[in-house]
């Protein structure tokens, strides 16, 4: 028998995939499907818009290229099995220029895409073992939408420790729908983002200070993909899938550096709501105004007020020992801050 080895964005793609958090898509997609994402958008008719694709290196591929099963394993652990393996190829620049853009040659994630598929692999799961994950990693969407009892409910996507644009955003929703999610990103690795259970921690200490039953912190067990538009829309289905029937999409959401103009994603997922089935809240990024010594999304000042607070600015002074400022996040949260919260 054959056993391949998953990285973790496999096996995180793998949980969400056969748990529903990517519903429709139960399963990495084969080429025809992965094509009509690509070009129009579906998924068996269906409004569908980044593909979940399984991908391996070439080393991997000649390895594996003639083999009829495997078993996949993640940490050790046998995960699945699965058989009928499909290899298959895809047009690497028009997915670059159909998720990245014009520029897509200089996005660094066409360049990782580029790297770790040299094909693409689909197969049918023929056995699925049991996968134990912790809570504060994973929870599966049925599990949660049954404490739900309510609608409206709000979700607001981070891979940040709150911060004060973050805080005045949560108040936002709380006061418009009553209940919120806020489902931090956890499982990046990359140097100098917060650990993840840095951020799964103050997430839910700020919570508390909100002092309602109707409001949860869980984790969305995934990874980055700076896809922009298309990501932001794949975040606002994970959400309906947990039950959540209005999603806060962030100006530049899911974007990177320059790729994307600042409003595309809202733009984007605003006019596919109705196929997304979940509303879109696209309101204005909130900010520091100097003038009022306070966070608002807007204001009516005639002199330049704005100061942006973001989570690179904050790590930025964690990296440097500086005392966070204020202005960008209360003292509570950010005493427990320091070198140590960021990865290594
Ligand atoms: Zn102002």
């Amino acid at each position: 028998m054959s056993y391949y080895k998953l990285d973790q964005n496999q096996f995180s793609d793998f949980v969400n995939l056969t748990n529903k958090v990517f519903y429709p898509l139960t399963n990495f997609v084969n080429k025809h499907e992965f094509l009509s994402i690509l070009d129009k958008f579906t998924l068996n008719k269906k409004f569908f818009p980044y593909p979940i694709f399984f991908g391996m290196r070439k080393k991997d591929y000649l390895k594996n290229k003639n083999k009829k099963k495997l078993f996949l394993l993640y940490k050790s652990k046998v995960v699945a099995e699965v058989e009928n393996l499909n290899f298959f190829e895809i047009n690497k620049q028009k997915f670059g220029y159909k998720i990245y853009g014009k520029n897509f040659q200089k996005h660094p994630y066409f360049k990782k895409f580029k790297k770790e598929n040299y094909k693409f692999l689909h197969f049918n799961i023929k056995k699925k073992y049991k996968i134990n994950l912790k809570k504060k990693i994973f929870l599966n969407p049925s599990d949660f939408s049954k404490k739900i009892k309510k609608k409206p409910l709000a979700s607001f996507h981070t891979r940040n420790v709150p911060h004060n644009s973050h805080i005045w955003i949560h108040n936002y929703l709380i006061k418009k729908y009553s209940s919120l999610l806020i489902q931090p990103l956890i499982g990046q690795y990359k140097k100098g983002e917060y650990k993840d259970d840095v951020i799964m921690r103050l997430n839910k200490m700020v919570i508390k200070k909100y002092n309602s039953k109707k409001i949860f912190v869980i984790p969305f067990f995934s990874y980055p993909r700076y896809g922009g538009p298309r990501e932001a829309a794949l975040h606002a289905i994970v959400r309906k899938n947990y039950g959540c029937s209005h999603f806060w999409v962030g100006r530049d959401h899911a974007g990177y550096k320059k790729f994307y103009n600042k409003y595309d994603s809202q733009i984007f997922c605003k006019q596919n709501q109705d196929k997304l089935n979940i509303k879109i809240i696209a309101e204005k990024e909130p900010y520091f105004c100097k003038k009022d010594n306070l966070i608002v999304n807007k204001c009516n000042c005639k002199i330049n007020c704005k100061i942006s607070v973001s989570g690179s600015k904050i790590r930025s002074f964690l990296i440097r020992k500086i005392k966070v400022p204020v202005m960008y996040m209360p003292k509570f949260i950010s005493k427990n801050l320091n070198k140590l919260s960021l990865i290594e």
